[in-house]
């Protein structure tokens, strides 16, 4: 399958043919003459890098709206954890097909999931066409038994994981170190080293969370994380909102990565703001994500890289902090080099992951810098087609099965809080 994207705009102005050919971009020209199993008009449309969203929880849609307006650790304990005990894999499987459905209309192709039932949303994100970084939730709460339990049934997975290749890339997914016993994570950080998977995790997210791990391990959660020798390149922590400046060393010398997520942290009140500056100047690798549906309540990224750029420039007092070009290319770029996906970028040899952006809206008049109106004026809407690993997975805002989706999404969880 080849596909033709005929006179498109690129982001420094030139108007170009890009030809698509086994998922990579393998020409841009000014009059490209092969032809093409699809040709796509780009008239008034610009090509841009598809976003990478950095830390979710797909199946979380069908809890969007259910718990608003608490405490993290109400939200969690007594509203988030109680509706998802009652879920089903089936439920799993139409809750991460409607997320990977907003996260097309949004021009989003790949995310860094964790999630209950592996397998069903592996399935999902393979039906959608996009790709999923997945990590079962690994939650022991210091019971040997179930430790014992979740490190087989990670192991099986990624004995599994294969079957659902190339979309979807096995991690392990310590949920966090007070949910998370010293021992599984020493087991994870061993499986993880000897296997080369990713770790996704939450990371010093609150302030309850510090405290507990100074309180029972006398560290912070970097230097306990270090100490069980998780921290390398392969690390993907969410959030580090607590990371202080021996944290931040302690990230850049391991080379680990941070995910933030601003939108949630607001939401949730995690009480520290994403230390910008701190790990712009340690050169620690950082992307952002939306976190889950119910701590957003949605999976814009960019309306994330708004809320980023703009809590960067308030909270560093600098309004040249996290200038727009920068969030954008976090969110792309450097996002495509954390996850190990290659050039992310326009360019030929690249990954076709594509967005074509509609220029015909009134968030693109005038128009002098796009960055700027991607970051600042537009929203996920102004997405009007995309292309994932080489394939149209929507085109003229329109997805393959889109109302169904939403007809069972919404059934399964109209249905959960009576079950
Ligand atoms: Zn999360």
């Amino acid at each position: 399958m080849n596909i033709l994207i005929k006179g498109v705009r690129l982001a420094e102005g030139t108007v170009r043919d890009i030809f698509i050919e086994d998922g990579r971009i393998d020409e841009i020209s000014e009059a490209c003459a092969r032809t093409a199993h699809r040709t796509i008009d780009g008239g008034n449309k610009i090509a841009l890098p598809a976003f990478i969203n950095g830390h979710t929880h797909a199946a979380m849609t069908l809890l969007r709206g259910y718990a608003d307006d608490l405490p993290l650790k109400t939200w969690l304990e007594e509203k988030i954890w109680v509706l998802e005990a009652k879920l089903t894999g089936e439920d799993v499987y139409w809750g991460t097909k409607l997320a990977c459905l907003e996260m097309i209309k949004n021009g989003v192709t790949v995310f860094n999931d964790m999630y209950w039932f592996w397998e069903d949303s592996a399935r999902a994100v393979c039906d959608m066409g996009v790709r999923g970084f997945l990590s079962a939730v690994f939650i022991d709460m210091f019971d040997p038994k179930k430790a014992c339990e979740q490190i087989e049934s990670n192991i099986e997975l990624f004995r599994i994981a294969e079957k659902y290749s190339p979309n979807v890339v096995f991690c392990l997914g310590p949920h966090a170190l007070y949910s998370v016993s010293r021992e599984s994570l020493a087991w994870a950080a061993e499986f993880s080293r000897s296997h080369g998977v990713p770790v996704h995790m939450h990371l010093a997210e609150s302030e309850s969370e510090t405290v507990f791990s100074r309180e029972k391990y006398g560290r912070s959660p970097v230097e306990f994380l270090e100490e069980q020798g998780l921290l390398s390149e392969r690390f993907l922590g969410a959030h580090g909102c607590w990371v202080d400046e021996e944290d931040a060393a302690i990230l850049a010398r391991t080379g680990a990565n941070l995910i933030n997520n601003p939108v949630s942290n607001l939401k949730l009140c995690v009480g520290s703001m994403f230390p910008y500056r701190l790990v712009s100047e340690s050169a620690i690798p950082y992307c952002f994500g939306t976190d889950g549906c119910s701590s957003n309540n949605h999976l814009d990224m960019m309306e994330t890289i708004k809320f980023a750029s703009l809590l960067a420039k308030f909270s560093t007092n600098d309004p040249t902090f996290l200038p727009a070009r920068e969030a954008f290319e976090r969110a792309t770029r450097d996002a495509g080099r954390i996850f190990g996906l290659g050039d992310w970028e326009i360019k030929a040899g690249s990954t076709a992951d594509i967005i074509l952006v509609d220029l015909a809206r009134p968030e693109f008049v005038p128009n002098f810098d796009i960055y700027s109106d991607i970051v600042y004026a537009a929203n996920g809407c102004v997405v009007d087609t995309v292309v994932s690993m080489g394939r149209v997975v929507m085109e003229g805002r329109r997805v393959d099965g889109e109302d169904e989706i939403m007809e069972h999404a919404r059934r399964v969880a109209r249905d959960l809080p009576a079950r």
